[in-house]
């Protein structure tokens, strides 16, 4: 079989990528990399540092500056990942609801982006690998192998995103969730640079009606019957 060497895995909030990419990285033995943790990691330096999100020239500073690492899981605690920001472990600090509410707004300043994408596209271009964002069958990697663009219903997103808060053993509103969803896929998709769209040449798996297992047994037959 003529495996993909590279594939991307782009979507909305909350539609399944990091555990469909996850669990595709391990059946392929590929490297996997959730880029959203990189956003994620220079709006929560801006929050810690006091970085107002509205200036752009300081966001896009911390994003040329701050060393974001990606390492195995050193802790038995669900997490997928560790993430640490300039040496400090903050895996869950990224997915608290300020850091949900703000990273949208940071996402969209073209140098912020530029920062970062650098260096996603350093890691991509070494194959095998699955990599999760928005933009990465657009931008990053434009001549990826295999391009996955994952959606569901915002409902059906905010569903899963409202169970797996619970199952934390955090509260959540399921109403509130959603609004969150909603307005960051607005900023996403409507920003100028890299917005979040399927690339043309994307497969694109609607998750409303498959749960995990039946996503990851359908994208399987993608990569093997993959002719590229
Ligand atoms: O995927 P996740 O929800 O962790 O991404 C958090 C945010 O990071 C997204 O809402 C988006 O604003 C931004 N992002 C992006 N481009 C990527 C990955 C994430 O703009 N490739």
């Amino acid at each position: 079989m003529h495996r993909p060497s590279t594939i991307t895995v782009d979507g909305p909030a909350a539609s399944g990528k990091s555990t469909l990419a996850q669990a595709l990285a391990r059946e392929l033995d590929y490297l996997f990399f959730d880029t959203g943790v990189m956003y994620r990691a220079v709006t929560l330096a801006a929050l810690q540092r006091g970085v107002p999100i509205d200036d752009e020239a300081g966001c896009t500073r911390l994003a040329e500056t701050v060393k974001i690492d990606v390492q195995p899981p050193s802790v038995d605690d669900g997490r997928l990942y560790d993430v640490c920001l300039d040496g400090v472990d903050v895996t869950w600090a990224i997915r608290k609801p300020e850091v949900n509410q703000n990273v949208s707004p940071v996402s969209a300043y073209p140098g912020v982006r530029t920062a970062l994408t650098e260096q996603q596209r350093r890691i991509g271009q070494r194959g095998e690998v699955v990599m999760v964002g928005r933009d990465i069958g657009t931008v990053v990697l434009p001549d990826a192998d295999l391009k996955i663009y994952l959606d569901a219903s915002v409902e059906e997103r905010a569903r899963r995103r409202y169970q797996e808060c619970l199952g934390r053993g955090e509260t959540a509103d399921y109403e509130g969730v959603q609004a969150e969803i909603r307005n960051r896929d607005q900023i996403d998709s409507n920003r100028t640079v890299s917005p979040l769209r399927p690339a043309d040449d994307a497969r694109i798996v609607d998750t409303d009606s498959m749960d995990a297992t039946e996503t990851l047994t359908y994208i399987l037959g993608l990569v093997r019957n993959h002719d590229g």
